[in-house]
């Protein structure tokens, strides 16, 4: 019987399939991996078995979870996609890469980090080098997560590796062949949904039913990364009447205990984590950043209250008293009935003749 990848190969001589080719070798913990098992709107099985109107078919190389990664088929199976997308034998493929890029060029000996062996040497492969070979024949290029986007938390000052993300590396104008830059989407880990949407659109781009992508100047969806957490959260209302939380385990807001929130663009707060719950202020969670380029090291050290927070919620403290007092006098007559709802002969409202 054929192999999987045999019936694979023949999908591409039969019908257009869009591979997706996952490269998690980065300095990554797989936490975007994990996340992407999560997804549900849309989920990746439903990308994957071609559930949705329009998509083009799209066979997955996904180390996480890949088939061809066990011990029934071995390694060399999955790799072997690499190498074919390396000789240009596969087209189209979205590139998707998890994990900051070190920088192999400052070390003495070694690698940082690899991915697979190179097949004229048998010696591992570097991520960089891969990115190298397969930036120029890729359709587009996705860096999922924050060390992919911009480095994270490998790239913080004192690390020895000289970490990047994906944009550090090829350079932030990067178009790919088909006029493509690179999407970012950051998280530490990403939102699964952030993730799974983004690549749902990639490849309807591909698939040319879909306009460019619409992306800001830190190459993140801009539907995805146009507001901020307090924009969405749900503690907003606390913060405006200056009703802060001094301890964990308050639902007032957080920002006098470290929540970066109001100048933090992520959706998360009104996007919710797995199908539509949590998100981390939401559920008492400060935000730290996390989607950011200069996380952490710039909202750093964590749990403190941000310097520009104070000036703010120390005025929405001041203006919310006054508030506060006038809403609760407000909220005392509106939480009772008007009085002409009573029993009696006397009509206090509606037709008198
Ligand atoms: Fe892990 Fe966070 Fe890096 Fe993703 S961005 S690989 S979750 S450390
Ligand atoms: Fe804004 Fe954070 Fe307060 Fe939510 S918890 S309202 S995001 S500062
Ligand atoms: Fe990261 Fe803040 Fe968004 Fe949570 S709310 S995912 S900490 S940026």
């Amino acid at each position: 019987a054929p192999t999987e990848s045999q019936q694979s190969t023949s999908q591409t001589q039969d019908e257009p399939v869009v591979h997706i080719l996952w490269i998690n070798a980065g300095l990554s913990c797989d936490g975007d991996s994990v996340a992407l098992t999560a997804a549900t709107q849309p989920s990746i099985e439903e990308i994957v078995l071609g559930a949705l109107p329009g998509l083009p078919k799209v066979a997955v190389h996904w180390p996480l979870i890949d088939f061809e990664c066990g011990p029934m088929q071995g390694a060399d199976v999955f790799i072997e996609w690499f190498y074919k997308a390396d000789r240009g034998e596969l087209d189209p493929f979205v590139l998707v890469v998890e994990g900051s890029i070190p920088n192999e060029s400052i070390k003495q000996e070694g690698y940082w980090c690899g991915f697979g062996n190179n097949p004229d040497t048998g010696q591992p492969m570097t991520t960089s080098e891969w990115l190298d070979r397969l930036a120029p024949k890729a359709t587009a290029i996705l860096a999922a997560g924050t060390c992919a986007t911009y480095g994270g938390i490998h790239a913080m000052a004192g690390n020895p590796t000289g970490a990047m993300g994906v944009a550090d590396y090829l350079g932030w104008d990067w178009k790919s062949k088909a006029g493509l830059p690179i999407v970012n989407v950051p998280g530490c880990p990403i939102q699964p949904d952030n993730l799974s949407e983004t690549i749902l659109y990639l490849l309807y781009q591909v698939a040319g039913q879909a306009p460019m992508i619409p992306l800001d100047e830190a190459l993140r969806p801009t539907w995805l990364f146009g507001q901020t957490v307090h924009e969405g959260c749900d503690r907003a209302g606390y913060y405006e009447q200056g009703q802060f939380a001094t301890e964990y385990g308050s639902p007032k807001c957080l920002v006098k205990i470290g929540c970066w929130g109001p100048v933090v663009k992520c959706n998360v707060p009104k996007r919710g984590w797995i199908n539509g719950v949590g998100g981390c202020p939401n559920v008492g969670g400060i935000c730290i950043a996390c989607t950011m380029p200069g996380f952490p090291d710039k909202f750093m050290p964590f749990m403190d209250e941000p310097p520009g927070a104070r000036i703010s919620a120390t005025a929405s403290g001041a203006y919310g008293v006054l508030i506060r007092s006038l809403r609760e006098f407000t909220l005392r007559t509106l939480d009772k009935e008007p009085k002409w709802r009573k029993k009696g002969r006397e009509l206090l409202t509606g037709y008198k003749a």
